[in-house]
């Protein structure tokens, strides 16, 4: 067990203390919180939108790299989103990465500008129903904005529950998401959910991490029943990476433009613009200008990019000339952004 974790000293159960549990945890947080710029509001939208960049990515680059800041200066209301187009849009997530969370919260401002005057809805059920949204986000914005008794279960509550419950049973099935789900509800505080939702977030992010939870600490040991933390919570082996080679061009032609190529509809990244792709065997006689990785959901990726002249090129269905200028402007998936700045910058 790593250094700084110890074995829970369970004397109380969580569901026969819930005041006290719920007490004992809101106390800590108002003790420790982090200043984070959506605790600092009530604003429905500017705390779905957080939640929206937080649901796969660190709050360090979604707050050290000023992506928050930004969206929210731009897109201020449901309405200033909803006008955009969604290449903007695109463009505005640009370096967050899974583009679909981007298109998903669009089709919310939407749906709220249209269905609802711009007013974010107030019930759960109609935060509930805007596209896009699960039962976590919704249950975060009713008690993070509204204050309103909802239940939470994300990646962080779930190792929460798992360990306090030393549940033995795996939490990606069907039974062992039920299960998870019950104890928030049953212990979720009637008081003052905001800050009994934030503390629970805040505890499996900070005191009960994955690898390192520090049980000696933690506000919260005296009701957790679990026997060896870090073996929770059980899920199913991880997925195995595979690797994938991708063969992209840097072609400029005599103007200086810069051939791109459009994601077409129903793929990933749909509507970016990449460096041109190719088959290995098109690029065989081409210098090789870059070679990257990056990493995708399960995908490890070799991307190699070649030079290429002009009177070689034959710009694809879905490809255009652009001209250098105007290339901050597009969305572009963050590998080719950096291979294209790497490249530009020799
Ligand atoms: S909740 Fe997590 S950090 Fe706290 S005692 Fe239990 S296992 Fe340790």
């Amino acid at each position: 067990m790593p250094s700084g974790t110890n074995k829970p000293t369970a004397k109380k159960h969580p569901l026969e203390n819930q005041r006290v549990f719920q007490n004992t945890l809101t106390k800590w947080f108002e003790a420790e919180a982090k200043d984070y710029p959506w605790r600092n509001t009530t604003d429905p939208w500017a705390i779905l939108v957080s939640e929206i960049m937080l649901q796969q990515t660190q709050v360090t680059t979604v707050l050290g790299k000023g992506h928050y800041t930004r969206f929210m200066a731009l897109y201020p209301t449901p309405a200033d989103m909803a006008e955009a187009t969604e290449q903007e849009i695109l463009k505005a997530w640009e370096g967050l990465g899974y583009y679909r969370r981007a298109k998903n919260l669009h089709a919310a401002a939407k749906a709220i500008t249209r269905d609802h005057r711009g007013i974010f809805p107030r019930k759960y059920e109609e935060i509930r129903a805007l596209p896009g949204i699960g039962q976590y986000t919704a249950g975060a914005v009713a008690s993070f904005a509204y204050n309103e008794s909802q239940p939470i279960v994300d990646a962080n509550v779930a190792r929460v529950f798992s360990r306090l419950f030393n549940l033995q049973d795996r939490i990606d099935t069907t039974a062992g998401n039920k299960q998870l789900w019950k104890w928030a509800t049953e212990l979720v505080s009637k008081q003052n959910p905001r800050a009994y939702n934030s503390a629970l977030m805040e505890l499996g992010q900070r005191q009960c991490s994955l690898k390192s939870p520090d049980c000696n600490t933690c506000p919260v040991n005296n009701f957790c029943h679990c026997i060896e933390p870090t073996t929770l919570p059980i899920k199913k082996s991880a997925i195995k990476v595979t690797r994938v080679d991708e063969f992209a061009l840097f072609a400029q032609d005599s103007h200086g433009r810069l051939l791109l190529q459009q994601v077409q509809k129903g793929e990933r990244r749909e509507g970016m613009w990449m460096l041109p792709r190719r088959e290995h065997a098109a690029t065989l006689d081409l210098p090789l200008s870059l070679k990257t990785t990056y990493s995708i959901t399960r995908y490890h990726v070799t991307l190699r990019i070649y030079s290429s002249h002009t009177q070689d090129i034959n710009a694809a269905e879905h490809e255009a000339w652009h001209r250098m200028e105007n290339i901050e402007d597009l969305p572009m998936p963050s590998p080719d952004r950096r291979a294209l700045e790497s490249i530009l910058e020799e």
